[in-house]
């Protein structure tokens, strides 16, 4: 199971998609509980994945390295702005299997989002954390300044990266002209990057684009239960406060909350949409985010105008399974190759 352990609500960047820190009162800046209190639970689960969240998980690195001192996890990552990696010491970074670094693409559409020379700060650190064996997944917010394949195409050719993942700016933020966007720029791009995906596939070569290889995955290796982040079911997310969250934005929504440290929780048994029941396209969706379809930002109709750019997404990426069996059968890449777990990642698979 995947555990996202918050290490404090404060963050050093305020981008502009997100806003920064959480206020203390909501989650406070450090744990107020005490680390053996999540030993057991984490011991006890034989496939724990363990990764530090925030706020910026780095503005407290003492906290992350009592952790790993003293909690025994099968996997340990990071989900991180990149600007505070050299606060933590070398021996836990050693420790550390995956780190998940926010970058946008391009310099100048990284900048302009997540502040002045950050993107340089990201790629030196994102380098440095590399040289201790860590795998390095490139973690996009894409906004209507994202040309989808120049950006992913940037990032995959700077060659850091082993995987690349976005998310689109659908949450938190005002509405958009999102529609345009996506049939002007987004969908074409992505349908050039399952081409490019495609292509390497004969070279023998797995480019592991998330968004691409989670919806392959799934039709290969079975369907997603829920959200493919296995939010509530196969994911939960523990505040610095102690409570144990089903989805690690949702701080302050009840429906969230699945028990706290000290009592114990409860999974979900149901986590797939309702609306989703029906839907032909679930077993590669899960419903998407569990969160965006709980609170639907912008409103019912802002909902399914973003739910209809999923779909158009994942039939380009479904219309190449043909070519993806070709390449199986052609001998250049083995279908165990393309399995793909997100919560081994803490990805969301579906953008
Ligand atoms: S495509 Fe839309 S309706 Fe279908 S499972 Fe995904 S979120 Fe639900
Ligand atoms: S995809 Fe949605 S439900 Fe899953 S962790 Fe992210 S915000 Fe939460």
């Amino acid at each position: 199971m995947l555990w996202l352990v918050f290490t404090t609500g404060k963050c050093n960047l305020i981008c502009d998609y997100c806003g920064g820190s959480f206020p203390k009162d909501i989650v406070p800046w450090n744990a107020t509980y005490n680390i053996p209190k999540i030993k057991s639970l984490v011991e006890n689960d034989k496939d724990s994945t363990v990764i530090f969240y925030g706020g910026e998980p780095l503005a407290n690195p003492r906290f992350i390295s009592e952790f790993m001192d003293r909690v025994k996890a099968n996997r340990y990552g990071i989900q991180t702005n990149g600007t505070l990696t050299k606060m933590l010491g070398e021996k836990y970074w050693r420790k550390m299997n995956v780190a998940l670094f926010s970058i946008d693409g391009r310099k100048e559409i990284t900048d302009k989002h997540r502040g002045r020379n950050i993107y340089d700060t990201v790629i030196k650190n994102a380098s440095y954390v590399k040289s201790f064996g860590v795998e390095l997944i490139a973690r996009m917010t894409v906004t209507m300044d994202t040309d989808i394949y120049s950006d992913v195409m940037h990032l995959i050719n700077l060659g850091i990266f082993d995987k690349i993942h976005w998310q689109l700016n659908v949450i938190w933020t005002d509405k958009w002209d999102i529609k345009k966007w996506a049939n002007e720029s987004y969908l074409p791009g992505i349908r050039k990057l399952t081409e490019f995906f495609i292509s390497k596939l004969f070279d023998g070569k797995i480019i592991k684009i998330i968004p691409i290889l989670g919806v392959i995955n799934a039709h290969y290796f079975g369907p997603y239960k829920g959200s493919p982040c296995g939010a509530g079911y196969k994911s939960v997310s523990i505040t610095t406060d102690g409570r144990v969250l089903s989805c690690p934005i949702a701080v302050r929504e009840e429906w969230a909350v699945l028990g706290d440290i000290n009592r114990g929780f409860k999974l979900m048994e149901e986590p797939l949409p309702e609306q989703c029941r029906t839907c032909d396209l679930k077993r590669y969706c899960g419903g998407r985010c569990f969160y965006a379809s709980k609170e639907k930002y912008w409103g019912e109709e802002g909902f399914w105008e973003v739910d209809e750019i999923n779909k158009q997404y994942l039939k380009i990426i479904l219309s190449q399974i043909p070519e993806v069996d070709k390449a199986i059968r052609s001998g250049s890449i083995s279908l165990d190759e393309l399995k793909y777990d997100p919560t081994m990642d803490s990805t969301e698979v579906i953008p």
